[in-house]
This record gives C-alpha cells, structure tokens and sequence, in this order.
C-alpha cells in the first residue's frame, strides 16, 4: 500500500468525494486507511463498569485506499504516486507525472 499513516490525501469518489483529511491509521491486510474527518459516524454508547457515561461518540471509519489520494504539492491535483532510488540508496515516493516529492 502506497499511502501511510500521516499522509493529507483527497478523497476521489464516493459519498465523501472532495472531503481531505490526515491518514490516522492504515489498514494494509484491508487495503483501507482511516482519515481524520471522513466517513464520520456518531456511535451510542452506554455506559459499562469502565465507562460510566453514556453517551454519543463520532468516530472515522476505514475507506478504501483506492479512493484516495495523495495531493501532488506542486500541481495541486491528485498524484499517481512512484517511486524514485535517491542517492543513498532509499526509495522516495513521487508524483509519476512530475516528479515531485510526496
Ligand atoms: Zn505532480
């Protein structure tokens, strides 16, 4: 999977389409990734012997990752990502259509 924790990604279709976010955490074994903001949903919880209030919480649900993107800083518009050997050898993501540093 091409995108990690951290990455700010685009939503490119779907029911959150245009909504942007921070990746919180990545879910390679599902191919989803959880974004700050997106697929939002309140939860009723009651109250347990750990938690004694009750209550609505809003948590992010898991999108699939190949309905987002990370932006391309230099172009403004969803990156096709790749990757380029650097001089010391490590792999560094890029934009496929630049080659701009994600
Ligand atoms: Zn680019």
């Amino acid at each position: 999977m091409k995108i990690r924790k951290g990455d700010h990604v685009v939503v490119l279709s779907g029911k959150h389409k245009g909504q942007r976010g921070q990746v919180v955490r990545a879910l390679p074994g599902q191919e989803q990734v959880v974004v700050e903001g997106v697929n939002r949903v309140k939860r009723h919880q009651r109250t347990t012997q750990l938690r004694k209030r009750a209550g609505i919480i809003e948590k992010d649900l898991p999108v699939p990752v190949s309905i987002v993107a990370i932006e391309c800083p230099k172009e403004h518009i969803p990156a096709r990502i790749g990757y380029r050997v650097a001089e010391d050898g490590s792999k560094k993501r890029v934009c496929s259509r630049c080659g701009e540093g994600l």
